[in-house]
């Protein structure tokens, strides 16, 4: 007789949470996008039978490495390198690279297995992957960060490749470490292939890759504020983090007629109630990504700001609120707080910012509210079309660039209305995403029989 699959939500998550023990950020996100699978499963047997979900929660593989290099001061260090390789059902393997002290194999689970839908979602042929190390960047010299790359590279590149699994840059690694990577992984296999995105304009990179994230979930947001007859003209806008994504996104809510209040880092936030205008953006691009220094010191050069140690900025009062830092950033009562201050809109730009807590209290106030895997696709979806230009070897225009991306969220958005929207004029933007994501690997996944 055939085991059946027809199992309950919480036995289905009691089966996750045993078999990951100690992965609580893996298995938050597999009770996220469970929660909107289950009712959309209901009477869809095939997707039983399959045991999909079981499937799609359950890594292809998960590569782990020990990762040795050489400090300044002639110490050896250790530290430990994942690739996960979440599903490849609709397309290689594709997904960041992240450096932080907070790396775990959990960390990297979650994301590798959040990345196979949002991947879906942009309609390019991707499937979801992820890697990373404990490597702290912080403080570490241009040679430190140089041979760290590569030494992490020298054991990687034998595990990716432009048909295989195409790696991208994430918290901590952006164009530098993504050049010393890719300098590494030539020098290894003797091969000049689309194997890494986020690449050097000169070496293989797309027109706005580095814009791509932060935009793409400023457009999104507009695409969602337009459901309501409104845009971004005159709105406030809370951002966290001060990285790529941070910075882009506020860049896009400037052009876009809004009004920025907010960045933060691990330090604390800063508010600056005059408004962070584009040569403020560009103070903070060079100040962080530069020069790496803290967020305080921007009240430094605009002293009409302040800086709150320790704390995120959700309880700024705001229309719109972009997460942008980093996972669980913005919890159950910073979601009430948000919504008790009269924000209409949350676009989030990291990966699962808000908790589950959080989660639940932006659907129960049913405010506009798109999760990461919908709102921050524009990045991975330039990265998709830089693979497809490193297959053509060639480069094409940014007008044609920017016009692809804005499609591209715009189709995300659709998607999130065809299965999320409820009536009555409220759209679940997270089960939209989640059944929109599902639903293409899922069947991919038919097609292949029992692999
Ligand atoms: P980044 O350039 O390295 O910037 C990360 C920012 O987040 C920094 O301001 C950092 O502050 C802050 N941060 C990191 N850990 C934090 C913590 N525990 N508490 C508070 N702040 C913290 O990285 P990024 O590329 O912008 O990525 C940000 C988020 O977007 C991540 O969730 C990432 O997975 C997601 N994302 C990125 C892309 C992409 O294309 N880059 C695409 C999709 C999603 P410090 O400087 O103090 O560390």
């Amino acid at each position: 007789m055939a085991v059946s699959d027809h199992v309950d939500l919480p036995t289905f998550m009691e089966g996750v949470k045993k078999r990951n023990p100690h992965q609580p950020e893996f298995v938050q996100a597999v009770q996220e996008v469970a929660e909107d699978i289950f009712d959309f499963m209901a009477d869809k047997e095939q997707y039983h039978a399959q045991q999909i979900l079981r499937r799609i929660a359950e890594p292809d593989r998960v590569v782990s490495f020990r990762v040795c290099w050489e400090d300044d001061n002639g110490n050896i260090r250790v530290q430990r390198g994942w690739r996960v390789q979440n599903n490849n059902a609709i397309g290689p393997y594709k997904g960041g690279i992240r450096f932080h002290p907070s790396v775990t194999e959990s960390v990297l689970k979650f994301l590798a297995f959040e990345q196979t839908f949002k991947n879906a979602l942009t309609g390019l042929p991707m499937g979801g992957g992820k890697g990373g190390s404990n490597f702290n960047p912080k403080g570490k010299s241009t040679r430190e960060i140089m041979r760290f790359c590569q030494s992490f590279m020298t054991e990687l590149y034998r595990h990716i490749g432009a048909d295989v699994d195409v790696p991208a840059g994430d918290i901590g690694v952006g164009g530098r470490e993504i050049g010393y990577m890719f300098g590494q992984y030539k020098r290894i296999t003797n091969q000049f292939t689309g194997v890494l995105t986020g690449k050097g304009l000169e070496w293989g990179g797309s027109l706005i890759r580095t814009e791509a994230t932060g935009y793409g979930a400023v457009y999104f947001l507009a695409n969602m504020l337009a459901t309501k007859g409104q845009d971004l003209v005159g709105k406030t806008a809370v951002i966290s983090g001060s990285g790529n994504v941070a910075t882009h996104a506020a860049e896009k809510i400037v052009q876009l007629g809004g009004k920025v209040l907010t960045l933060s880092d691990s330090g604390g936030f800063i508010h600056d109630p005059d408004g962070i205008t584009q040569d403020k953006i560009n103070w903070v691009k060079e100040h962080k990504t530069h020069r790496r220094g803290r967020i305080e010191e921007y009240v430094e050069a605009f002293p009409n700001a302040s800086f709150h140690a320790g704390k995120t900025p959700w309880g700024v009062p705001c229309d719109v609120a972009l997460p942008c830092a980093t996972q669980n950033e913005l919890l159950g009562e910073d979601a009430k707080t948000l919504v008790a201050n009269g924000c209409i809109a949350v676009s989030e730009g990291a990966n699962m910012p808000t908790d589950l807590d959080g989660v639940h209290t932006f659907k129960a106030a049913k405010i506009l509210y798109a999760p990461g895997k919908a709102s921050n696709a524009g990045g991975v979806a330039v990265s998709g079309l830089e693979m497809s230009q490193n297959s053509e070897r060639r480069a094409w225009k940014e007008e044609e660039l920017q016009q692809m991306l804005k499609d591209i969220m715009s189709g995300i958005h659709d998607s999130c209305i065809k299965y999320g929207d409820q009536g009555s004029g409220y759209i679940d933007y997270v089960k939209g995403a989640n059944i929109a994501g599902f639903k293409k690997v899922a069947d991919a996944m038919l097609a292949f029989g029992v692999v």
